[in-house]
């Protein structure tokens, strides 16, 4: 007959009693010195020992040849028993959850009154499950620990103890409590290689390390799920029979996504998920499996170890992927899935509620513009920037208060949060997650690109002089490797020139990042201006006010979106291509 590994490994000692010897140091201590309590209540998670901490105990005080230490012999007659939980007259198992009426309290107080059935020996209850019991019951079981007879113990195991508080607080405190500890996917790999060594069966580190996983805290969980994998085939307990066993979802799918977010490539999502979901993967699963390993990354790109539960593939591959992702783009997508996964679970549409997430991800790279923006102009200075720019004129005066602003003027009555830039942020989570309205004005309303005779005399500065040459001006930027102000400038439109050739420019709703690093770069922007026009004195860097009531659009994830996203993304990656965007955009709207 095979014997379960739960059941043949189950601990004989106090001293193989896993993780929680802050319990059975204190029980084996009172066992040497002769301490032993009258009731002991013992509380955790399901499978992490508690039942079998509480046979030890009957063990020990039962045991013919117990050590000095108080630990059990373990093999003795009486330890055997105790151990195999089959008939032993002094050690009596009750499961409350089958048991609990008064009927069955009144036998148990009248048995109790009953001595052990030797000299030397002590009657143990274990009462597992113990907040099932009635309250008659608990009655009944308050007046035999009033007084309880001489050398009877009764030993409490509960997943809800606070129940108990709530209908026996009498009881309670006449017992001595315990609090198990979860057990944690490290302790529990150790144990199961142990085991499995002790069987002769060879294991991959990668199974351990999906069998711990999976068993969640619960020893008794990792060991039956070790038998179901077992149960599956012979040889060398391999990680992919431990997926069969489970129905999980194969590592490298998830790493493959993760690289696919990581590349932006976001068309190639969609056959990604058709097949895993084609394959009946269980999609909500997967979805944890993402979360997790984007967990792992970032505490990998923080300088952590990259959490303790990878296989060393996987841990490899996070490496590579923590190089590629940065902090910010980590924490939205971890947000975003922790937002989407009550939902996720109940929705009949999680194919495409995974899609579209993950399209998302992919689409999502403008944190890392942002990072490499703002790195290239430096941490932007109070007056106009940089020390060169003293013959520059002033800087930006009292730019619009935007939202950053107001919101950040919290003691300072706001005149702090008008002359100097506000610096940038890191997006609050009170804000969508993503980004991904528009990027700029649409291609469309750019005019014709204009030529024109740039030889010819200056002509001073107009609004409509500079809406025409906005984007050869930003273009020109760009071409003189100024590509971080250049993609901010795209977020912004000129609204006005004063007749002192004040130019003022409005950043879109969304774009109040932009506003300091330009406003920073004020001078080249004049500069960039002043190849063009004469005139240009001063730049005001102004947010746009979102339209009232306008729901947050990245709320919203439509197509339309998603185009502009992708034109954008596009363009930054290369701005040679503008002209193909132009035709690819047409065709997109068409
Ligand atoms: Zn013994």
């Amino acid at each position: 007959m095979y014997l379960s590994l739960a059941r043949k490994y189950r601990p004989r000692t106090f001293a193989e009693v896993a993780v929680q010897t802050h319990v059975s140091n204190t029980l084996r201590g009172a066992i040497a010195r002769g301490r032993v309590a009258h009731g002991y209540l013992l509380c955790g998670p399901r499978g992490v020992g508690k039942t079998t901490l509480a046979r030890v105990l009957a063990m020990a005080l039962n045991c013919e040849r117990r050590g000095a230490d108080g630990e059990p012999c373990g093999t003795c007659a009486s330890c055997t028993r105790i151990w195999a939980g089959s008939a032993s007259l002094d050690v009596i198992e009750i499961d409350a959850a089958s048991n609990r009426g008064v009927d069955d309290a009144r036998d148990l107080r009248e048995r109790a009154m009953y001595a052990p059935s030797g000299e030397e020996r002590y009657k143990v209850y274990i009462v597992d499950e113990a907040h099932m019991l009635t309250r008659e019951a608990w009655n009944a079981l308050l007046k035999i620990l009033e007084e309880p007879p001489p050398r009877v113990v009764f030993v409490f195991a509960t997943t809800e103890p606070q129940k108990i508080q709530q209908m026996a607080a009498p009881v309670l405190s006449r017992l001595q409590r315990f609090d198990f500890k979860r057990i944690g996917a490290a302790d529990v790999r150790a144990r199961l290689s142990t085991v499995l060594a002790a069987e002769g069966i060879a294991a991959e580190p990668d199974a351990l390390m999906l069998l711990a996983r999976a068993a969640d805290g619960s020893m008794r969980d990792a060991l039956s799920l070790t038998d179901q994998a077992l149960s599956l085939g012979d040889g060398t307990l391999t990680a992919q029979r431990v997926r069969d066993a489970l129905g999980l979802v194969p590592e490298d799918e998830v790493l493959a996504v993760l690289a696919l977010v990581a590349e932006h490539r976001a068309a190639d999502v969609f056959p990604t998920i058709a097949r895993l979901a084609d394959a009946g993967a269980d999609l909500g699963l997967f979805l944890g499996a993402v979360a997790e390993a984007l967990r792992s990354t970032l505490e990998l790109v923080l300088g952590g170890s990259g959490a303790g539960e990878l296989s060393d593939a996987s841990r490899a591959a996070l490496v590579d992927c923590a190089s590629r992702f940065v902090p910010g783009d980590l924490v939205r997508m971890l947000t975003a899935i922790s937002e989407l996964e009550p939902r996720f679970r109940r929705s009949g549409q999680q194919q495409i509620l995974l899609e579209t997430l993950l399209v998302r991800f992919a689409l999502l790279d403008r944190t890392v513009s942002i990072e490499a923006m703002l790195r290239e102009m430096g941490p932007g200075g109070e007056e106009g920037g940089s020390g060169a720019d003293r013959s520059a004129p002033p800087a930006p005066p009292r730019p619009a208060p935007s939202r950053e602003a107001r919101s950040a003027g919290g003691g300072g009555a706001g005149r702090a949060s008008h002359d100097r830039p506000v610096a940038p942020r890191t997006p609050t989570p009170t804000e969508p997650p993503f980004d991904l309205r528009p990027a700029a004005a649409p291609l469309a309303d750019a005019p014709p690109r204009a030529a024109t005779a740039a030889r010819a005399p200056q002509p001073r500065v107009t609004l409509d002089g500079l809406v025409g040459q906005w984007t050869e001006i930003v273009s020109r930027l760009r071409t003189d490797g100024r590509m971080a102000l250049a993609a901010a400038l795209e977020h912004v439109q000129p609204i006005a020139v004063s007749a002192s050739g004040e130019i003022t420019f409005e950043l879109e709703p969304t774009g109040e990042i932009y506003q300091q690093p330009i406003a920073a770069s004020a001078a080249d922007v004049l500069s960039a201006v002043g190849t063009m026009f004469t005139g240009a004195s001063r730049l005001v860097v102004r947010v746009g006010e979102r339209p009232a009531g306008d729901e947050p659009a990245a709320r919203r994830f439509t197509e339309e979106s998603v185009r502009v996203e992708r034109l954008a993304m596009l363009r930054k990656r290369d701005p040679t291509l503008d002209a193909a965007v132009e035709t690819l955009d047409l065709e997109l709207l068409d």
